[in-house]
């Protein structure tokens, strides 16, 4: 059958944009590029204009406005909404409409970029063809009671014209005249605004198709390095999908995710309060779930597939966390009841019994680790 588009579906506005802005950036900026060359203050322009856009998507739109794992004061909220425009992702009431849905009904039907429709609807067919019915907004009213979202939609438009193309332009020109305003549209604006969009919607293609499932295999949601480091830390997204209210998405200390560190600094300087943080053992207890469902998948595969020294490892090692799983709940629950026993009535032996929870605790992290390493290098699928 011959491949139809469904030109009532087309969503013009949309597609006008995208498709408008990534061929100028194939075909203006390399012409201008080799017409009039580049300097430091264009370069350091794109990086600004990069950096302040992007994060105003993931810190703004989505840790902030999205899932609200942090409070933030007018000025962050400001600069996100303004710079959080001129990514060109839609104002953000219907951004985290969508990202909430898609947290709600991910890899089905509702999910507006449901990766099960194909790695290319995902990315960028949803934005370019319509919704029939389109999907109300129903899940932000918090978002209706603040003022700035609410003046955001109002002047979309402007707002993202004017700090995403006219600001830079202005900028270049106070710089180099002319050539350095068309300088600043073309590289800090055009280009910006196309590698911007990628890097976000491969947050919804890529990272549900490539990377590991750590914490829970039950959604598509996947942790990749290499996405962390192009999508300002938003690559580890199966952790994200199953603590969506931590305000970190690389929850280690060492995970590249600098919108976590933003967020960091800007408590530091008290600009935003109130960060929620998954507990450690919480998220202990997942990876340690999850190790266990992927030893017994292996585990189920038949006999004459495994050999038996294999089998036999695989085996020891389910023991051994389901063992350490039930001396962490035990340990949890004493653990709590002495704290509590300490606030009422501190004694030397209460402390004593608390650091020996504490140095228990590390020794079983340590323990999960190995058995981790173990099933590695088993090489159990990931
Ligand atoms: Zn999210
Ligand atoms: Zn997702």
């Amino acid at each position: 059958m011959p491949f139809r588009l469904p030109s009532a579906r087309i969503n013009w506005t949309n597609s006008s944009f995208l498709i408008g802005v990534a061929v100028a950036t194939c075909t203006a900026v390399p012409f201008y590029l080799w017409h009039y060359g580049i300097d430091g203050f264009q370069v350091a322009l794109f990086l600004a204009f990069f950096s302040a856009t992007g994060l105003s998507i993931t810190l703004g739109y989505h840790r902030l406005l999205a899932h609200m794992t942090f409070h933030a004061r007018w000025p962050v909220r400001l600069f996100t909404l303004l710079f959080g425009a001129a990514a060109f992702e839609n104002a953000a009431l219907n951004w985290v409409s969508d990202h909430r849905r898609h947290h709600k009904n991910v890899d089905s039907d509702n999910d507006p970029y449901d990766i099960t429709k194909g790695f290319w609807h995902a990315h960028i067919g949803w934005i370019l063809f319509k919704l029939e019915p389109e999907p109300p907004l129903d899940n932000v009213s918090d978002l209706r009671k603040d003022r700035l979202v609410m003046l955001q939609e109002r002047f979309y438009v402007p707002v993202a014209v004017g700090v995403g193309f006219v600001l830079p332009a202005l900028l270049g020109w106070l710089h180099a005249g002319w050539p350095g305003a068309l300088g600043g549209f073309l590289l800090a604006g055009v280009a910006r605004v196309t590698a911007v969009q990628h890097m976000t919607f491969f947050i919804n293609s890529l990272c549900h198709t490539i990377g590991r499932q750590p914490y829970s295999d039950k959604c598509s949601a996947r942790d990749s390095w290499i996405m962390a480091l192009f999508t300002f830390g938003e690559g580890y997204h199966n952790y994200h999908h199953e603590f969506q209210h931590d305000y970190r998405n690389g929850v280690k200390w060492w995970q590249w995710d600098p919108t976590k560190w933003s967020i960091w600094v800007l408590e530091k300087i008290r600009l935003v309060r109130g960060l929620r943080r998954v507990p450690e053992e919480k998220v202990l207890l997942s990876q340690l779930a999850d190790t266990r469902r992927r030893l017994n998948e292996r585990l189920a595969i038949g006999k004459t597939e495994l050999n038996a020294r294999l089998r036999e490892l695989l085996q020891s090692s389910d023991a051994k966390l389901r063992e350490l799983g039930d001396r962490w709940t035990a340990l949890k629950t004493s653990y709590a009841d002495r704290a509590e026993a300490l606030k009422a009535e501190y004694s030397e032996r209460a402390g004593q019994q608390v650091d020996d929870a504490r140095t228990a605790l590390a020794e079983i992290r340590r323990e999960v680790r190995q058995a981790l390493n173990l099933l590695e290098m088993a090489g159990a699928p990931a």
